[in-house]
C-alpha cells in the first residue's frame, strides 16, 4: 500500500533512481538506496514498524492474533504462534 506505484524515497520523495542498496545486515535484505540524497530505506521507513528488529510478517501476525480473538491473546501463546521469546511476544 506505501510502495503502490513502486519504491519512493521517504526522506526527499523522489521516485526514480531508486537502486537495491547492499544489505549490511540479513536482517535488512530489501534495503534501498536513493540516487538523488544517497540514503538508505526501507518500506517500513516511516511507519510504526521502522525501529522494530522483528520481521514485517511476525508483526502482522501478531496484530491478527490481537484482534481476530474475542478475549485477546496471552502472550505465552503468541511466544508459541509466533516462536520468538517470551519478551517479544
Ligand atoms: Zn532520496
Amino acid at each position: 500500500m506505501i510502495w503502490a506505484e513502486g519504491p519512493t524515497c521517504p526522506h526527499c520523495g523522489a521516485c526514480d533512481q531508486i537502486y537495491q542498496a547492499k544489505p549490511e545486515r540479513k536482517v535488512r535484505t530489501r534495503l534501498k538506496k536513493c540516487g538523488h540524497c544517497r540514503k538508505q530505506s526501507t518500506v517500513r521507513v516511516g511507519t510504526i514498524f521502522e525501529d522494530g528488529h522483528l520481521p514485517l510478517h511476525k508483526w502482522l501476525q501478531a496484530i491478527y492474533l490481537m484482534c481476530a480473538s474475542k478475549k485477546g491473546i496471552h502472550s505465552h501463546q503468541r511466544m508459541r504462534v509466533l516462536e520468538c521469546t517470551y519478551k517479544t511476544a
